[in-house]
C-alpha cells in the first residue's frame, strides 16, 4: 500500500518566522504546532517538510546555517515522538526562476517517488497562499493557517472527518 504524507511549511507554520535569520538558539515553536504534529502521526501521515530559503541565494544566510537550524528543529520535535521523514530546502531567489520554489512542487514528485506516495491522500499544511498552491498540480488538498488557527486546529478538523 502507498504511504501519504503532509507537507508542510515550515516558517510561520511549525515555527515562528524568523524572517531569513534562521538563528538555531532562537526556535519557538508555534502553539499548539506539537498537538496538531501529533495527530499527524496518529493518523499515519509521513511528515514532511518543504521550505523557501530565498536568504541562501540573496546571501542574508548561509546554508549551512539553514541546515544547523533544521537538525535543532529535528532535534526539539523528536522529544516530542515526532519524527521529520525529509526537509526540503528551496534555496533560491524568485528570479532564477527554478522548479523548487513554492508554489512550484518538483518536491513533491521528489517526495512521492522517495516514500511511495499516494499523493490524492497526502495534504499540505502553511501559512502562505504559495504554500497551498505547491500543491495543487497533484491533487494534494491545501490547508492554509491564518493568524487564529494553528497546525492543531485544521488536523482536528481532519482527524474528525476520518472517524
Ligand atoms: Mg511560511
Ligand atoms: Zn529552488
Amino acid at each position: 500500500m502507498k504511504n501519504k504524507a503532509a507537507f508542510l511549511d515550515r516558517d510561520g507554520t511549525i515555527v515562528e518566522d524568523q524572517k531569513y535569520k534562521n538563528d538555531h538558539n532562537k526556535i519557538i515553536i508555534l502553539k499548539d504546532a506539537i498537538k496538531g504534529l501529533l495527530i499527524l502521526k496518529k493518523l499515519k501521515f509521513k511528515l514532511i517538510i518543504v521550505t523557501n530559503q530565498s536568504g541562501i541565494a540573496k546571501k542574508i544566510v548561509t546554508r549551512n546555517k539553514v541546515n544547523t537550524f533544521n537538525t535543532k528543529l529535528r532535534k526539539i520535535l523528536k522529544k516530542h515522538k515526532i519524527i521529520i521523514s525529509k526537509i526540503y530546502v528551496c534555496p533560491h531567489s524568485v528570479d532564477e526562476c527554478c522548479e523548487c520554489r513554492k508554489p512550484k512542487g518538483k518536491f513533491a514528485s521528489l517526495a512521492k517517488k522517495k516514500f511511495n506516495l499516494n499523493l490524492k491522500n497526502s495534504i499540505v499544511i502553511g501559512d502562505k497562499i504559495t504554500d497551498k498552491l505547491f500543491g495543487k498540480k497533484y491533487n494534494i488538498k491545501g490547508y492554509l493557517l491564518n493568524k487564529k488557527t494553528s497546525i492543531y486546529d485544521i488536523t482536528k478538523r481532519i482527524e474528525k472527518k476520518k472517524s
